[in-house]
């Protein structure tokens, strides 16, 4: 790929209270931006300020939703060096995503280079405090100006970054999960694999309840009986029961996390027998009346693992471990993180150095 790159004359003032950074609010100095047309396929592909877009109200996206997203990190290691984590798999789920909602294929090979020179010219945009990086977001949208229900002839595929504050500034905490029981996410054969905005907007109802109720995140049943486990918000959800790492399948209702894959990989190379499957609530909430629920954890990009102490379902509220994180929660942090910021052993060969 030809990147054209056309630098900021204005670099604006970079944070310098690392540990006031949040997330999403502070975007680095420039942008990715790449065409499609039909016909000619992607094309333009360019690394310019960072700035505001504008686009006719009829573009295809602001109706119909046709859109897709992406999310990783990149990492300062100790050397200063920067460090991505499975930006692969990132390319391979954006043309799953793309294919179920009829974007055109981008190719592997693209998508890692631009992801890989973006984060090269705002390199310095990656913070150093611990825990700290800079949040990489590539997205597509539909820009045909037509309002007829078909896909897109034209895209745009645009990459931000914004340097993202440490998840857990002072330990893992243990965080309260709500069990919906009335709202669903996603079906089979609908888009629940696919990453996309639409599953956003219609997981904010239930989202806003659980918030109000004083519970961090919704964990989503099936859509067909509500009955079966299926993830939490924007992570992938695990469970120790008796000794085993068990995660629900991926069935189609389920986002493929890079993470849940890390976790299972990492789970089987210490010798855990690791289960995808069904599992319903049923299941766990005899698990944690007999004892052997023995930990209870969410997995995504953002934070990595992200242990829960306290499960809701209907009336019942279920207590997971003593308030303390679990061992293998607590070590799968530490090794994926490690792995992450190149502070650990990688005999995965996952972590990639820009
Ligand atoms: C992105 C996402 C995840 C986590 O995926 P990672 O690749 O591990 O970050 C889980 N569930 C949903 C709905 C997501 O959008």
């Amino acid at each position: 790929m030809n990147i054209s790159i056309t630098k900021t004359t204005a670099p604006k003032q970079k944070p310098t209270d690392e540990s006031a950074l949040g997330f999403g609010k502070i975007f680095s100095d420039h942008m990715f931006l790449m065409n499609y047309t039909e016909g000619q396929g992607w094309h333009d592909p360019r690394i310019v300020p960072y700035g505001d877009l504008s686009f006719s109200p009829a573009s295809m996206v602001f109706h119909y939703g046709q859109e897709m997203f992406e999310g990783l990190k990149a990492y300062r290691d100790a050397e200063g060096r920067a460090r991505l984590f499975r930006p692969d798999m990132n390319a391979k789920r954006t043309n799953a995503t793309n294919k179920r909602l009829c974007i055109p294929e981008l190719p592997e090979d693209m998508f890692v280079e631009a992801v890989s020179e973006l984060v090269r010219v705002d390199q310095d945009w990656i913070p150093s405090t611990p825990g700290t990086s800079l949040y990489i977001r590539p997205f597509i949208i539909a820009t045909d100006d037509f309002l007829g229900v078909a896909p897109s002839k034209t895209y745009l595929f645009i990459i931000i970054l914004s340097p993202s504050g440490a998840y857990y500034a002072s330990g893992l905490v243990p965080v309260g999960i709500w069990i919906e029981d009335e709202y669903v996410r996603a079906v089979r054969g609908g888009i629940g694999f696919a990453k996309t905005g639409g599953n956003y907007a219609a997981s904010l109802a239930a989202q806003v309840k659980a918030h109000d109720d004083g519970y961090s995140q919704v964990l989503w049943l099936d859509g067909v009986e509500r009955k079966y486990i299926e993830e939490v918000g924007a992570m992938n959800i695990f469970f120790k029961i008796a000794g085993k790492i068990v995660t629900p399948m991926l069935s189609g209702s389920i986002l493929p996390g890079i993470t849940r894959n890390s976790v299972i990989e990492v789970c089987k190379h210490w010798g855990y027998d690791v289960e995808e499957r069904k599992i319903s609530v049923d299941e766990l909430i005899a698990a944690q009346k007999d004892g052997t629920l023995e930990e209870v954890f969410g997995t995504g990009t953002a934070a990595v693992i992200s242990p829960v102490g306290k499960l809701r379902y209907k009336d019942d509220v279920m207590t997971i471990g003593d308030g303390n994180i679990g061992e293998v929660s607590q070590k799968l942090y530490d090794t994926i993180t490690g792995i992450q910021w190149g502070t650990a052993e990688d005999p995965f060969g996952w972590s990639v150095i820009l």
